[in-house]
Formats: structure tokens, sequence, C-alpha cells
């Protein structure tokens, strides 16, 4: 039986194109979302994938939803963490809600799906948890406070459960993706575009699927021997 790959902010931007990627490697794919129905609806009718409404910053709401996939679908195999959310301000104009709301979802959604699919896949001594961080977690950046420490605390997280999971045949792992073509940048103003984009070596913005081939190949069974690592998919844009 195909096994299951569970995507937070699965329905658009990058988080799509992991959804497309882990269904053409064999896998059984369910994706979640925060509220944009329309997004979803439109997803499901060109993928076929079932999409599952839930914010993954609500523990009790998260162990409900990976319970009902659970139950529709199959034991879950394979957590993609990729949900992410931007408020960004300078620390002076930062709310408490504006940092609250990126660590309770780019983090802490981590550490909820991560509660909810760890036992089942040490019962069954395989599984496969990537985190989606970010090239500001690894270098910080200017307005981000909230975003950059919500990220680079993947990375601990990563390196703290990937050392849990691995005499279970659970691999922890993360991606720092560097600027991508999607939603969330295109938020971004095209003045300020332009400066970031001309300090990417490769000259151009990432394309999601560029990232989603970093996810499929940790998921797969070739990937077995890395855990706790981070791997930077960003145009040569930060190295160390
Ligand atoms: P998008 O804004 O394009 O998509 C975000 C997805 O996450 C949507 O499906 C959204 O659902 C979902 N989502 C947001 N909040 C929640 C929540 N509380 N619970 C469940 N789902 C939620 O993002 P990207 O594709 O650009 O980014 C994906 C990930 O990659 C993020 O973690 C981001 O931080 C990271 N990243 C992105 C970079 C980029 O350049 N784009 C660079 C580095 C990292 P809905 O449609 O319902 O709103």
């Amino acid at each position: 039986m195909a096994r299951v790959a569970v995507v937070t902010g699965g329905t658009r931007g990058i988080g799509r194109a992991v959804c497309e990627s882990l269904l053409r490697d064999g896998f059984t794919v369910v994706a979640s979302y925060a509220g944009n129905d329309q997004a979803a609806q439109a997803f499901t009718d060109e993928t076929g994938i079932k999409a599952y409404k839930f914010d993954v910053g609500d523990h009790e709401a998260t162990l409900a939803a990976c319970q009902r996939i659970a139950d529709e679908v199959g034991p879950i195999d394979v957590v993609v963490n990729n949900a992410g959310i931007t408020r960004d301000g300078t620390l002076m104009k930062m709310s408490f809600d504006d940092w609250n709301d990126v660590m309770r979802t780019n983090l802490g959604g981590c550490f909820n799906m991560a509660k909810a699919a760890f036992e089942g896949m040490k019962d069954r001594k395989w599984g496969r948890i990537i985190n989606i961080g970010s090239i500001n977690g690894q270098a910080g950046q200017y307005g981000q406070v909230n975003y950059a420490a919500a990220k680079s605390g993947i990375h601990g997280f990563t390196k703290a459960l990937a050392q849990e999971g691995a005499r279970f045949g659970i691999t922890v792992n993360a991606i720092a993706p560097g600027y991508i073509d999607t939603d969330m940048v295109a938020a971004v103003p095209d003045t300020v575009l332009e400066k970031i984009v001309a300090k990417i070596p490769v000259g151009r913005l990432g394309q999601a699927s560029e990232i989603a081939r970093g996810v499929s190949f940790l998921a797969s069974e070739e990937g077995a021997f890395i855990t706790g690592s981070t791997l930077s998919i960003n145009g040569g844009q930060h190295m160390y």
C-alpha cells in the first residue's frame, strides 16, 4: 500500500508543488490549508488531492484533523511542515499578535504535526518529517524578528527531533528555501524584490518545483541516511 504524506499549506505555492511531486513519487498525498476555500477547491479539482481545513497552530484542532486523516486515508508516514505566514515589521512596529501569530503557525505548527504523527511512525518503524525553514532563519532579515526566530527555531527543532527519531527509522530534516516565486513573495514590493534578486548569484527567483524535488528526495527510501540536516536551496544566496 502507498505511504501517506501530509503536506501542511499544501494547496498553494511551495506546498502545492510538494504535493504534486510526492504524488508522482507514488505517495498517497493529503494537503492542509487554513481558510482559502477557493484555492483549496481549485487545487483538489486540478490534482485530485484531498484538502483538509485546519489551523496548524491550534494544537487540539491539528490532533483531531490528523486523526481524521488517519481514519479516512491511512496512517501518516510523511509529514511536510510547510504551512507558514509572514507578519513583517520592525520590532518597534511589530505587535505581540504579529509575533505570536508567526510563532504559533510557523514553529508551533511543526510541533503540533509531529505530536500527531510521531508515535504512529515509531510503532511502524518508518517515518519522514520534513520541515520548511527559510534562508531568513539562517541569516536573519530586517523587519522579520518573528519570522526569522520561528524559522531559526525550526532548524533547532529538526536537529533535536532527528535524535529522537533515528533509532525508529524516522528521519527529520529541514529545507531552507531562498526566495521562491509564490504568493508570499508576490506580496514583496517590486523595488524591494529587484534588490533581492540582485543578491541571488543565479540571478533569478527559485521555482516551487525546485524545493519540491528536495522534499521528494528526503522523503524517499534513498534518503534514509540523511537526518538532522538542512538542505539550502537558494540559488547561492547564502552559503555556509
Ligand atoms: P503561500 O503563502 O503561497 O502558501 C501558504 C500555504 O500555507 C497556504 O496553503 C495556506 O493556506 C497555508 N497556511 C497558512 N497558515 C496556515 C495555518 N495556520 N494552518 C494551515 N495552513 C496554513 O506560501 P509559500 O508557498 O510561499 O511558502 C511555503 C513555506 O515556505 C512557508 O513556510 C514559507 O515560510 C516558506 N518559505 C517560502 C519562501 C518563499 O520565497 N516563498 C522562502 C523561504 C521559505 P490558505 O491558502 O488557506 O491561506
